[in-house]
């Protein structure tokens, strides 16, 4: 289980303070699929970062499995955070290295025999389903293959948590389809819980069992999608729902429609 409990960040810039997270509170049960959505700026990159200390929060406890990961030290965080996946937007490959090569890289850190790395390296291609790019560099892969390498590469010690920072927002709509049914695939057959940040609702739909709404810097609404959506009165969400950046899924859009509200529809599928 990862609880966020009350955390705060401000930036510092140029002699400015910039409070860019306000008391934060937000629990993730193990095996859920969690999705936090908010328009650009509002928080979501900072809040994701902070769980794996990548950003320290000034106030505030991160605990994870019953771990207080704001009162390790650096050595102990390093060893923490090699059990939580992360996968970004860009994908982050190194151009120079072969798809075989950039999966192996976290288990070269750790040190293990070749074999070991070239047993878990085919593991891992046969998860993502790229057995046969192995030795491929990114410049000749689709985004979405790229993408698949970045998972592998972030299966490869075993993670019990994946942080997804916009990790659809590159692809194209059948890309992104194919990503998440991969990362729904991952939470099942793995167990793995999955944390991940969108500005779409059509990616909250596609794999998340709880929505948390973050609006500048503050969780303005958590909840399941329809419990989150059917909070009609909240003014973020209705902004939300109107701006055509987060969508409804159509079927929800239906029941929502017979009993529309005010400044709600129509809706954008
Ligand atoms: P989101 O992921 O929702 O787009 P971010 O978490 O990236 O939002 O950013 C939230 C706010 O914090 C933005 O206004 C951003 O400019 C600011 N911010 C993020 N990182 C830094 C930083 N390292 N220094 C200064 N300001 C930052």
């Amino acid at each position: 289980m990862i609880e966020i409990k009350n955390i705060s960040k401000t930036f510092h810039q140029k002699k400015q303070a910039f409070k860019a997270l306000h008391n934060i509170n937000l629990t993730i049960e193990r095996g859920d699929i969690v999705g936090i959505i908010g328009f650009s700026g509002a928080g979501k990159s900072t809040l994701i970062r902070s769980v794996n200390l990548l950003e320290r929060a000034d106030e505030g406890q991160i605990i994870i499995n019953g771990k207080d990961f704001t009162k390790l030290n650096s050595k102990q965080l390093a060893h923490e955070r090699k059990k939580i996946g992360m996968i970004f937007q860009h994908f982050n490959l190194l151009s120079s290295r072969t798809v075989f090569e950039n999966i192996a890289l976290p288990l070269e850190l750790d040190d293990l025999s070749k074999d070991k790395i070239r047993e878990k390296v085919n593991e891992l291609l046969q998860i993502v389903r790229l057995e046969d790019k192995a030795h491929d560099y990114p410049k000749s892969l689709s985004g979405g293959q790229k993408q698949r390498v970045a998972i592998a590469r972030a299966l490869a010690n075993d993670p019990y948590l994946l942080l997804c920072d916009e990790a659809t927002s590159a692809l194209d709509p059948a890309t992104t389809q194919s990503i998440l049914q991969l990362l729904r695939d991952i939470n099942h057959r793995l167990g793995i819980t999955i944390l991940l940040i969108t500005h779409e609702m059509e990616v909250i739909k596609a794999i998340c069992n709880h929505v948390a709404v973050i609006d500048k810097g503050q969780l303005v609404s958590k909840g399941t999608l329809s419990e989150i959506i059917s909070n009609k009165e909240n003014p973020i969400i209705k902004q939300f729902l109107n701006s055509g950046v987060m969508t409804i899924p159509q079927e929800l859009n239906k029941k929502l429609q017979k009993e529309p509200q005010d400044g709600l529809f129509p809706l954008v599928e």
